[in-house]
């Protein structure tokens, strides 16, 4: 350390010691306040007793005590330099420094009560202490030597060593010269190498510089922002065992799969512990040490490593030994790409060694990480105890991640070609012959069972939709296609509910294909009718992965992804699919159309702006005249060009490659067709059309004052068409504002993301059940308020919600009043609560699905169905449902945590119903109130889960 010849002023405490020398007399440091005084009195008491002290002292301009009385002048700081402010007692007066050594004797005079008034322990910080005496040196491996500077003679030294020694120069002059009037100035340099010794960026202190000009690196900027200590080697940093490379599409690997380079598998090891299971197999390794597969070190019970790189003879390894293998086919890996704004941007993934040197990933599983192909980068990690990789395995698979809390729906599903193929392939004439059909079930993981064909003469030949079948484990799903229109339900069944008084759509549809194929159905695992597109296989909530997932688990639901996506894609690479320029051609018919559609919406654009310059037009809302003219302008001229699209959209040919990706949900909008075939449209600029950049006019091509449509930024042309210069310069104008903010909001949302995360990174849930911070403040008394775990919820529909009460009378009564009194009020209830246009809730476990799926097991041994009454299945019904109540929160609440889902099993599962609608007998009745039981228990989070970064992550992800 150095001793300081005088004192000297700590940067970092500087503004504390300010704020203690305004709360004391400068005389007889007590307190500006008086015993007596009722301020004086809170300050023993209140908790923020610093703040309070100092709020009420510092404007007290004269000690108060009788015995001292004196003026006091207030304190001013510029920089690292404090003074007594003389203005108010004479202007001509100069300012009087208060040195360190000042500023110390008085905080040395205050009393350790005085102390404690102010908020200070005495015990632990006296204010005496803020003032520097003694400066402390770090030792050398903090501020080590760098041998670079060898050519100019002498060894460079860590700045942190030359602000010591400019530190230790002026001390020891001050010591010298102590009287002398030099002193001072010495005095006020050493006090501002300290401080720049401290922080180099203080206001009002000229930054210390080096030899070149560059900026002095200070103790605090190695500490603080992005790359300081603790962001930068703390909290995050670079590590071990892991490689970095770009990645590159492989669609015959699965999803769960990565690719890694030989040559990263050479280097990454895993330390595996020799033991009488593996010993052949460690000893083979280490033979090939060299070679692949092979091992880098062996290390030995007494803890000594070997290298098998330079080992002269390769060692014989024991029982208990470690040997650090390769990084092999089948390990479980950490996989990652930046920005890590969620979960899901690190998942585990099983290797598979592959030649050349890119990740390999597939493309279905690149939407939670954000990937493409065109030049991305990703890191991977390698687990180095079995520890890590059990816990990888269990919590962080792809397939364990499939499902995100965030939006209660999966986040993984086919996309791009197996999308667009999966359309193809499902639609109605798509057949496929003998031979292919062999080829296309060798995509399979497990051979299937192959049905027979659909059609047998001439040839065998299968659907499209028998072949995707073979991918599906035994589910049930109802669902529209992406382009599925109400009016397409002509084919509407009629055949009426048991009561006849059933006219709502969702029970008589049910089993009715449209002219279209637009409606699907699936029944045990068989496409009945219906093509698949985005909202069947994509990642969408209540879709075949979800549905998956949610029944057979996350395997069978990566499988299906599997599965499907390369049947589909070797089915396409045969039957082959492009887009050309004939795609964005329209024939001269649809063209007249929407050409006259853009005619009249001009026209009538024209026609608004006649009457706002003979100031007929009346303005709107909060809008002026001037506004209400360009509100109904962009309004028109939108209005023609989503016209335009649509007429392009319902002329263009099934047969259009365009138009078939659009409606396979794979790629490109009705938008996008619009601009390419039909019209591009208005172009804006920061939500208005063009303004005028040159005087009066956009470009020079047109007169000054001109307000039309095309002087404005309408482009009328297409892509295909072509644009007109002037069309050609308003399309860049808004296409670089659109990437300028892309430019900025990346940054913003990224900071907020972080902010997010930070805030509430230390929220979990408890043993008990409620949600705590670090400090064991509750945030929630149950999770969510019902407990339900984000990724085990599905939107369910209350049968009983949007009943008339004619309706629910005769479908609910079944001679049993409290059943249906219970029923009533649970309708009440939800028609108070939820509030909403519509009956659907996120709620765990699908029970409708269920009682599909209970009635296919068929399970018909027990008791004879004649004990199986309206009251037993009421009674049962209620005991299950009171039985769900958690914890002891809300006990003797009759709406508790999980009275909507108690709603929700009572309706569905009313005595009428059961024996009516559903005809379950007793034992399957009985199997499903087991089966509800356990997989409600499943769907509650889990003690643990980090409720408050979930919670971050989900509202941050999608801002980015
Ligand atoms: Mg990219
Ligand atoms: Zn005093």
């Amino acid at each position: 350390h150095i001793l300081l010849n005088c004192p000297m002023y700590n940067i970092g405490y500087i503004k504390t010691v300010k704020k203690i020398l305004e709360c004391v007399c400068h005389r007889c440091a007590r307190l500006r306040l008086q015993p007596g005084d009722h301020k004086y009195r809170k300050l023993t008491m209140i908790k923020d007793k610093f703040k309070y002290a100092w709020e009420s002292c510092k404007n007290k301009v004269v000690c108060e005590y009788p015995d001292c009385e004196t003026q006091l002048l207030p304190i001013r700081r510029h920089g690292i330099e404090l003074f007594f402010d003389q203005k108010k007692v004479d202007n001509k007066l100069p300012r009087v420094p208060l040195y360190a050594d000042q500023a110390k004797s008085i905080l040395e005079k205050i009393t350790d009560e005085t102390c404690r008034l102010l908020g200070l322990n005495p015990d632990s910080s006296r204010p005496e202490w803020m003032i520097f005496t003694v400066i402390p040196v770090p030792p050398p491996c903090m501020r080590p030597s760098v041998h670079i500077d060898v050519a100019n003679g002498g060894k460079g030294e860590d700045d942190l060593t030359h602000m010591l020694t400019n530190i230790i120069r002026y001390n020891n002059l001050l010591g010298k010269n102590e009287s002398s009037k030099t002193a001072i100035e010495y005095k006020e340099q050493l006090q501002i190498h300290i401080t720049t010794y401290i922080d180099n960026e203080v206001s009002g202190v000229p930054p210390a510089l080096q030899k070149g000009g560059r900026m002095i690196k200070s103790l605090s900027a190695r500490l603080k922002g992005k790359e300081g200590r603790i962001r930068g080697h703390l909290m995050g940093k670079r590590v071990d065992f892991s490689a970095r490379t770009v990645i590159t599409g492989d669609p015959h690997i699965s999803i769960e799969e990565v690719g890694v380079p030989l040559s990263v598998a050479k280097t990454l090891t895993f330390p595996e512990r020799v033991t009488s299971y593996n010993l052949d197999r460690m000893q083979a390794l280490v033979n090939n040490a060299k070679n692949y597969p092979g091992a880098r070190y062996v290390i030995n019970e007494r803890g000594r490593r070997i290298d098998l790189e330079v080992a002269k003879t390769t060692p014989l390894i024991e029982i208990g030994d470690i040997v650090e293998r390769h990084m092999v086919t089948g390990d479980t890996v950490l996989f990652n790409r930046q920005p890590s704004l969620h979960k899901m941007s690190m998942m585990a993934h099983i290797v598979r060694v592959m030649p050349y040197s890119s990740f390999r990933l597939n493309v279905n599983v690149c939407a939670p990480y954000n990937a493409d192909f065109d030049g991305d980068e990703m890191n991977l990690h390698m687990p180095q105890s079995y520890e890590t990789v059990a816990e990888l395995q269990t919590l962080s698979m792809v397939s364990s991640l499939l499902v995100s809390p965030q939006s209660n729906k999966p986040v993984n599903g086919l996309v791009q070609d197996a999308l667009c193929g999966i359309r193809k392939l499902t639609m109605r004439d798509t057949f496929v012959n003998f031979e292919d059909m062999m080829d296309l079930v060798m995509c399979l993981k497990e051979f299937p069972v192959i049905p027979p064909p659909a059609i047998f003469k001439p040839i065998p030949l299968w659907t499209g939709k028998q072949i995707i079948s073979l991918c599906l484990p035994d589910i049930d799903l109802t669902g529209n296609t992406l382009t599925h229109a109400d009016h397409e339900d002509i084919f509407r069944s009629t055949t009426k509910d048991l009561n006849e008084t059933c006219t709502r759509k969702a029970e008589s549809e049910f089993y009715s294909a449209t002219p279209t194929d637009s409606r699907v159905l699936i029944q045990s695992g068989i496409i009945v009718h219906g093509y698949l597109c985005k909202k069947t296989v994509g990642a969408s909530s209540g879709g075949i992965v979800h549905i998956i997932y949610n029944d057979h688990g996350p395997r069978a639901a990566c499988d299906f992804i599997d599965n499907s996506s390369r049947i589909v894609n070797a089915w396409l690479t045969n039957s082959g699919f492009s887009v050309g320029i004939g795609d964005a051609l329209v024939s001269e018919i649809t063209h007249a159309v929407f050409s006259s559609t853009i005619d009249t919406q001009l026209h009538k654009v024209q026609k608004t702006i006649e009457s706002y310059h003979a100031n007929e037009l009346k303005p709107e809302g909060n809008f002026d005249c001037e506004q209400t003219k360009e509100n109904q302008i962009v309004g028109l001229l939108a209005k023609a060009r989503d016209s335009a699209g649509k007429t392009t959209l319902i002329s263009g040919h099934p047969d259009n490659n365009l138009k078939q990706m659009v409606e396979a949900g794979s790629k490109g909008s009705v938008l996008n067709i619009c601009q390419v075939s039909a019209c591009v449209g208005q172009q804006m600029v920061e939500g208005k059309r063009i303004p005028f950049g040159f005087k009066d006019r956009t470009l020079p091509h047109f007169t000054k004052y001109d307000h039309s449509p095309a002087a404005r930024g309408f482009v009328r042309n297409s892509f295909v068409k072509g644009l007109t210069p002037s069309e050609l310069f308003f399309h860049a104008m808004g296409g670089r504002e659109g990437l300028i903010d892309t430019a900025i909001k990346t940054a913003e949302t990224g900071y907020i993301q972080r902010r997010l995360v930070k805030a509430l990174e230390d929220i979990t849930v408890k043993s008990d059940g409620t949600v705590r911070n670090s400090r064991d403040d509750i945030i929630q008394f149950y999770y969510g308020e019902d407990g339900f775990d984000g990724t085990a919820i599905e939107y369910q529909t209350f049968p009983t919600m949007m009943l008339s009460e004619s309706e629910l009378y005769s479908r609910y009564y079944n001679g049993i009043d409290s059943e249906y009194a219970q029923l009533k009020k649970d309708q009440e209830l939800l028609r108070r609560v939820l509030r909403l246009a519509e009956d659907r809730w996120p709620l765990p476990l699908n029970i409708m699905r269920m009682i599909i799926t209970v009635k296919k097991r068929a399970i018909t041994r027990g008791l004879p169905d004649t004990e199986f009454t309206a009251e037993y299945i009421f009674q049962q019904t209620k005991a299950v449902v009171n039985s769900l109540r958690p914890s002891k929160l809300n006990i003797n609440s009759e709406y508790n945590v999980s009275a909507l889902f108690g709603i929700l099993v009572s309706s569905i599962l009313s005595s009428k119903q059961v024996l009516y609608v559903h005809k379950l007998s007793k034992c399957q009745f009985d199997y499903l109130l087991i089966l509800i039981k356990e997989k409600y228990h499943r769907g509650l989070v889990q003690a643990g889960e980090s409720v408050g970064v979930i919670a971050a992550q989900s509202i941050g992800e999608p801002a980015t």
